[in-house]
């Protein structure tokens, strides 16, 4: 598995990678009708698509916040975390390139958040594995 250029390992292969711009989610676009799917989508299901292939494509880092709730619980499995478990935000952010995605919060006061503001994509530890080490996922940090 490899590792990521901050040091940690994706707790998920092929969702996000660090690339030379900085973090970016990884998707595929619609070459018949230019819709955007995170993650990678093998046909496209819009209604009035003409017809067209899947290409890959890269989302981010820019988003605005839609909307959030603190995770008071811990999720269910598959879900990963290091005990004992710490609340942390989940937001909606819209992505410019016309997603909304569900992601980790980073680093942000559930108080100080508003609706609209700007968000960055980033790549930050979700958990520690006995095996993997530190796993990473993509998560989004005020702008
Ligand atoms: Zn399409």
């Amino acid at each position: 598995m490899a590792q990521d250029a901050t040091g940690g390992t994706p707790v998920v292969e092929g969702l996000f990678a660090q690339t030379a711009d900085g973090p970016r989610l990884l998707g595929s676009r619609c070459s018949g009708c230019g819709t955007p799917y995170f993650p990678r989508a093998s046909v496209c299901n819009h209604p009035e698509c003409p017809g067209g292939t899947l290409e890959s494509a890269a989302f981010g880092p820019a988003g605005t916040l839609w909307s959030w709730a603190v995770q008071n619980y811990p999720p269910p499995p598959p879900a990963r975390y290091d005990e004992p478990y710490s609340p942390y935000t989940l937001g909606l952010v819209d992505l410019a390139e016309g997603l909304r995605v569900l992601a980790r919060l980073r680093s942000a006061d559930p108080a100080r958040l508003r609706a609209g503001m700007a968000v960055s994509l980033v790549l930050a530890p979700l958990c520690r594995d006995a095996s993997r080490g530190e796993l990473l996922t993509w998560q989004f940090e005020p702008a």
